[in-house]
C-alpha cells in the first residue's frame, strides 16, 4: 500500500489525502481471522519537519470463529489511525514507521493498527451459550437436555469417603 509522496516531501507542513479501497495489507492479521473484503482508508498525512504524520481512518470487515459455539464472527472494525513515518536514514533508534525515499509504504502500520483492534476473544454474541460438552449441540439452536454429571476425578474419591 504505496503513496508517492513526493508533493509533500520538500514542504513542512504540507500536507496531502491519503484514499485507499483495496486489499488488506494482509488478508489473515492473525490466525483464524479473515479481513472480509475490502478495506477502506481515508486520512491526511503532513510532513512535520521531515515527519510524515498520518491522521486517519480505517473501515475492515472482519470474519472469525466464536470461541464458544465455533459459529462464524462477522465485525467490522472501525480504526482511529495515528502513526508516524520517518526518512530511513534518520530512523535511528525511534519507534516510528520508516520510509524510503518517495514512497510511503504503510501496509505494516496498518497491519500492526489492525491486530492491535482484533478482540482477544471473538464471540458471536455476549450471550452466546457455547456448545454442549456431552452432545456438542449448539446451546443457541437447540436444548439437547443433557445433564452434566461430569463429576472431577477429585471429587469422586471425596464422594465415595462420604458414603
Ligand atoms: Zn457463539
Ligand atoms: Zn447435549
Amino acid at each position: 500500500m504505496k503513496f508517492d509522496i513526493s508533493n509533500i516531501l520538500m514542504n513542512n507542513g504540507a500536507s496531502m489525502k491519503l484514499e485507499y479501497v483495496g486489499e488488506p495489507p494482509e488478508r489473515e492479521p492473525e490466525k483464524g481471522c479473515i479481513i472480509d473484503g475490502d478495506i477502506t482508508l481515508s486520512g491526511t498525512l503532513t510532513n512535520n519537519n521531515g515527519i510524515l504524520s498520518l491522521d486517519g481512518h480505517l473501515d475492515a470487515g472482519c470474519k472469525s470463529e466464536c470461541y464458544r459455539c465455533l459459529g462464524e464472527v462477522r465485525k467490522v472494525l472501525r480504526l482511529t489511525l495515528k502513526e508516524d513515518f520517518i526518512n530511513s536514514a534518520d530512523a535511528g533508534e525511534t519507534e516510528m514507521y520508516p520510509f524510503e525515499g518517495k514512497i510511503l509504504d504503510i501496509s505494516r502500520a496498518l497491519n500492526d493498527n489492525i491486530i492491535l483492534n482484533l478482540p482477544m476473544k471473538h464471540l458471536c454474541s455476549d450471550q452466546c451459550k457455547g456448545l454442549c460438552s456431552k452432545c456438542g449441540g449448539n446451546l443457541n439452536e437447540v436444548q439437547c437436555g443433557c445433564i452434566d454429571d461430569s463429576i472431577d476425578p477429585r471429587m469422586e474419591g471425596l464422594s465415595k469417603f462420604f458414603e
